[in-house]
């Protein structure tokens, strides 16, 4: 009974070890693997994302043009960051927002000509920070 009271003492008393989320939102880490993006402009259509990812959460439309990912079934486990030959896919630091919708992004890009004898990332076009 001693040792309860002085538990409950000492948290009473002592930093909270929980936050008030979504209120106080912890600053995350510099890797955090955290919401995917994709820079449209600089993606090829070449489905390599869609191939090597272990959820099957992303779908391209090579011919339309269109980049389809569900951010519901992903892991975020950034294989197709890495293996993205136009670097044109990068994740946040942050998480993606909760919300009660079911969303599928759907991106609508243009199909580059294949220029012979050069890179995809020489092919598409530079980076932007945004
Ligand atoms: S791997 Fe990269 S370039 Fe290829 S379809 Fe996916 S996002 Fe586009
Ligand atoms: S982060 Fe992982 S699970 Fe999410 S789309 Fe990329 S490969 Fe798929």
């Amino acid at each position: 009974m001693f040792k309860m009271t002085t538990n409950i003492l000492r948290n009473l008393a002592g930093r909270k070890s929980t936050r008030l989320y979504p209120r106080d939102v912890r600053e995350t880490f510099d890797r955090v693997r955290g919401e995917l993006l994709n820079d449209i402009q600089r993606c090829l259509f070449c489905g390599t994302c869609a191939v090597k990812c272990p959820s099957q959460c992303i779908a391209v439309e090579r011919k339309a043009a269109m980049w389809t990912y569900d951010p519901f079934a992903c892991v975020y486990c950034g294989v197709c960051v890495e293996t993205c030959p136009a670097k044109s896919l990068h994740q946040k630091t942050l998480y993606r927002k909760p919300t009660t919708e079911r969303v599928v992004v759907r991106m609508q890009g243009e199909l580059k000509k294949r220029v012979k004898g050069a890179s995809p990332e020489k092919d598409a076009p530079a980076a932007s920070d945004a």
